[in-house]
């Protein structure tokens, strides 16, 4: 969140008599409060009072001081206009600033003529803040920037976001419980929330992730009726019908959007696409523990590299990147979607070469969404155009690559007539621009010579009189007998001729010729009526080929906001195709399979991998990675995982989970094979870390993330469970694990995974049904222990957490001394804590009665009788608890 300087303005009204330029730059502060006020001199923005303080920190800039103010020097810092101020801007977006743009908004001639003392007329023309960037130097190319709302109606949520650099506008309902992960999958910049809403207790824990981007509005913003209207505006209907049935929270999040984008760009919207209404049920939901844990996006210490859409990301353009990123973050629910997506994989996976054709199509295409928003928001350049011209001829050329095939999928049919038929818009529009082209249309010389008439005769008349300069210093040395004549020019003087100070009087001499007009140390400068005839002409020809390449650059940028819907439907096919391509080619290059998705319960994965760690190993040159089974179908939905430290149980568990995704998401999968009945939900509590920001220790924040799962997860759901329960002590751990396996089996009845070092829960399989024991192997060696890496059915025997602390380097008197106090504890506990679990029991057993008679004798009394307590081991006594309960059923 910006924090907000003092305000210059405050000081303002305590003011004696102001220059007027300090008036006017304290007027305009004073309605921008909360924001850097960017006030723009000449080629400088300046910053002054608390905002030059704050924004010279930040940018590391120097401190000055501009006249006094009060009694006191006015601090002062200045950016550069234009020289680089992107960087600036950049650095201070980062820091948490929102920076108001005041440009100067009329000819300084015309404030002349208003008397000598006053001021141009300046206006804040946009407001720069996280969620509203467009410009390609202030955004990632490979990253959404998200500014998004939330809105509360009764006990309705709804969130909305718009990508103002590409026009991407989308609404969803939902709930308290849900805006966590909803946000989690968006990672907007920026986030509206009201200063009413933003006080719910209820969203204190969705919004502490979100803290440092978050942007308190009036609650007036998030009115449904006064959004209705500006979506009606916008979109330039009568009525939304058109667009989808929205309730009134929807209406208040999508209204604020389109509010705050307006207020910030001063009524310079980009074209919106459509608003889509995102029902919540067609995306996988995944909680933001769940994202972090699973490292999807990022990894646990927050870079991308490493995470699982690094290592799926083989697309080409930054468009394709963000398509994938999207998809990857809301893995589809509708397997006929899902599907889809597949099938246009899989024809580019084993197409030949259209694959290969495609991609090399692809490659340096420039990203013709953002080109074609910022042309739309009137800030685009001669580089967006010739970007534009530049992708629609990419999109000819993949047109017609894929009509050149026989039958294509409906995916590729519909991207395929999405890229268009532009080819001659795309070669006017390159035919019309020059092939070296400037930033900024102002600065003129972006039009092809030879492609307007009017404007080559301005050109030639302009370079011949520069020609005409130079024929006029060789007369003058000539005449003046001054060899080194010079006709130089600057700003101030234009064009001048200069000697040095020794030869002067050749010129002195003539002075119905030579108009002295300066004396420097060691030159002087002089003008002649000549000189400032060519001068004259030059400007004026210069001029007038700037202003009609102006009107040219106006007119063709009009020519594509009419095309413009169309040419962003190609510029979307050509993210898709770069998706797809991208997609199949990483499952040719790594050997992946296409998945069965349905609406199954089916969870069948055979030689599963985790994509990521098979990488990183076969990199490493370790490995290789051992693919595994996974079978969580009828009679096994709950798997019981044991296996000792080390040996790949996480890996395992989340291999499981990434699968899921990357199915649902319409990728292959790092499998043999694959069937997968939908997943709705997805969790994974897999190692937690202590929340320091949100005051809570290990073992809280897993209960927190465990408490969630028990209490949404349904019968479509995937839960990934790791060493629930280790963050306490060992029976209350162990009791804790014990209930939550009872729970997930006989309430949540869901496909889960639970590792676990507890090896006394094993026994449970006994008496749950669809709960399966399976362990990853390790071979014993010569006192070390081998770590297979194999899942098989069974359950685990030892921990050898000691054996591991050895691998790990622990000092050799500290693992002997381990081992020591190992054998002692196990010795004296043989009974122990079987002894406690045992008395422990009626709290694990709760599912089935006791008997509530005392029964004289019985099967299970005699066998009770031949017990020898002392001569169990703990497994064994567990085991026989269920055989005398056995009996006595
Ligand atoms: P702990 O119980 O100590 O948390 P763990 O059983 O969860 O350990 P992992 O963290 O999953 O073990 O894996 C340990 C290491 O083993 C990983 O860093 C990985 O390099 C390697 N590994 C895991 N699974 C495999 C596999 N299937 N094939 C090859 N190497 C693997």
């Amino acid at each position: 969140m910006s924090t907000p300087r003092k305000s210059a303005a405050k000081t303002a009204t305590e003011s004696g008599p102001l220059t007027p330029m300090l008036a006017q730059f304290l007027a305009i502060k004073a309605d921008h409060p909360e924001h850097l006020l960017f006030y723009r001199r000449g080629d400088f923005y300046e910053l002054f009072f608390d905002d030059a303080v704050a924004a010279s920190a930040a940018l590391d800039n120097v401190l000055t001081k501009r006249g006094r103010h009060q009694g006191d020097d006015i601090p002062m810092c200045e950016v550069p206009v234009h020289y680089s101020y992107e960087t600036y801007l950049q650095k201070l977006i980062r820091a948490g600033f929102k920076v108001a743009i005041c440009e100067q908004v009329e000819d300084p001639a015309e404030a002349k003529k208003r008397g000598p003392k006053s001021v141009v007329r300046r206006e804040v023309v946009r407001v720069i803040t996280p969620g509203t960037l467009t410009e390609d130097a202030l955004l990632k190319s490979t990253a959404h920037n998200y500014l998004a709302a939330l809105a509360r109606s009764g006990d309705d949520f709804a969130l909305a976001w718009l990508e103002l650099s590409t026009g991407e506008f989308s609404v969803t309902p939902t709930s308290a419980g849900e805006i966590g992960a909803t946000l989690a999958r968006l990672g907007p910049g920026e986030v509206l929330v009201s200063d009413t809403l933003i006080q719910a207790p209820e969203l204190f824990e969705a919004l502490a992730d979100w803290k440092p981007v978050l942007s308190i509005q009036p609650s007036g913003l998030f009115d449904s009726g006064a959004g209705a209207r500006r979506l009606r505006d916008v979109f330039g209907v009568a009525t939304l019908d058109g667009l989808g049935t929205f309730g009134r929270a929807e209406l208040g999040a999508a209204g604020a959007v389109v509010a705050y984008a307006q207020d910030t760009q001063k009524g310079a919207l980009p074209r919106l696409r459509t608003l889509s209404q995102i029902d919540p049920a067609s995306i996988m939901a995944i909680d933001a523990a769940t994202r972090r844990n699973l490292e999807l996006a990022r990894t646990l210490s927050g870079e991308r590299a490493g995470s699982l859409l690094a290592s799926i990301d083989r697309t080409l353009t930054g468009a394709g990147a963000r398509l994938l990123a999207s998809r990857l973050s809301g893995p589809l629910t509708d397997a006929p979607a899902i599907n889809d997506r597949l099938d246009d994989v899989e024809c580019l996976q084993t197409g030949g070469n259209l694959r290969d054709d495609i991609r090399t199509a692809l490659r340096n295409c420039p990203d013709m969404e953002r080109a074609l928003t910022r042309c739309a928001m009137d800030r685009g350049g001669p580089r967006d155009l010739a970007a534009i011209a530049a992708a629609l001829a990419r999109a000819t050329t993949l047109r017609a690559l894929l009509d050149g095939q026989d039958a294509l999928p409906s995916g590729l049919t519909e991207l395929a007539r999405d890229l268009g038929h532009h080819q001659d818009f795309a070669a006017a529009l390159a035919a019309a621009l020059a092939p070296d082209l400037p930033m900024l249309a102002r600065d003129g010389g972006f039009i092809r010579a030879g492609h307007n008439e009017a404007l080559d005769t301005l050109r030639e008349l302009r370079d011949e009189s520069r020609r005409h300069i130079t024929r006029l210093q060789a007369r003058y040395a000539t005449e003046t007998g001054v060899a080194k004549l010079k006709i130089r020019h600057n700003n101030v003087l234009g064009y001048f001729i200069e000697v040095t100070a020794a030869q002067a009087d050749a010129l002195l001499a003539d002075e119905a010729t030579f108009m002295h007009r300066q004396t420097m140390a060691n030159a002087m400068r002089f003008s002649t009526l000549e000189l400032g005839e060519l001068q004259r002409q030059i400007s004026e020809a210069g001029d007038k080929a700037v202003a009609l390449e102006q009107t040219l650059f106006a007119d063709m940028v009009a020519e594509v906001a009419v095309l413009g819907p169309d040419f962003a439907r190609a510029a979307h096919a050509l993210a898709g195709l770069d998706v797809a391509a991208g997609l199949a080619h990483m499952a040719a290059q790594s050997g992946y399979c296409r998945p069965v998705v349905d609406d199954s319960l089916a969870f069948a994965i055979t030689a599963g991998r985790h994509g990521v760690v098979d990488a990183a190993l076969t990199k490493a040159g370790e490995g290789p990675f051992v693919p595994n089974d996974c079978d969580l179908g009828a009679g096994m939905h709950l798997w019981l995982l044991t296996g000792p430290n080390m040996a790949g149980k996480s890996t395992f568990l989340r291999q499981n989970a990434l699968i899921a995704i990357l199915a649902q998401m319409g990728s292959f999968v790092p499998a043999a094979s694959a069937h997968l009945g939908v997943v709705d939900r997805l969790f994974s509590r897999v190692g937690a870390a202590d929340d320091l920001a949100r005051d809570r220790s290990t073992f809280m924040v897993e209960m927190v993330e465990t408490a969630a799962i028990l209490n949404q997860a349904g019968p479509r759901a995937l839960v990934i469970l790791d060493e629930i329960g280790r963050g306490t002590a060992t029976f209350d751990g162990l009791s804790i694990a014990w209930a939550v396996i009872e729970h997930l089996h006989d309430v949540n009845k869901c496909r889960a995974l639970f590792a676990t070092h507890y090896h006394e829960l094993v026994a449970l399989a006994a008496r749950l049904d669809d709960l399966a024991n399976y362990t990853v192997r390790v071979k014993e060696w010569d006192g070390t222990v081998v770590f297979l890496h194999e899942v098989a059915p069974g359950a685990a025997l030892a921990s050898y957490g000691i054996q591991v602390a050895k691998l790990a380097g622990l000092p050799g008197q500290v693992i002997a001394r381990a081992e020591q106090v190992l054998t002692e504890i196990e010795r004296e506990n043989q009974a122990g804590p079987l002894v406690k679990l045992a008395d422990d029991l009626p709290l694990f057993t709760t599912q089935t009665a006791a008997p509530t008679q005392p029964v004289a004798s019985s099967p299970a009394l005699e066998a009770l009788r031949n017990i020898h307590p002392d001569e169990l081991s703990p497994k064994e006594a567990l085991e026989l608890i269920y055989k005398l309960r056995g009996l006595l059923d």
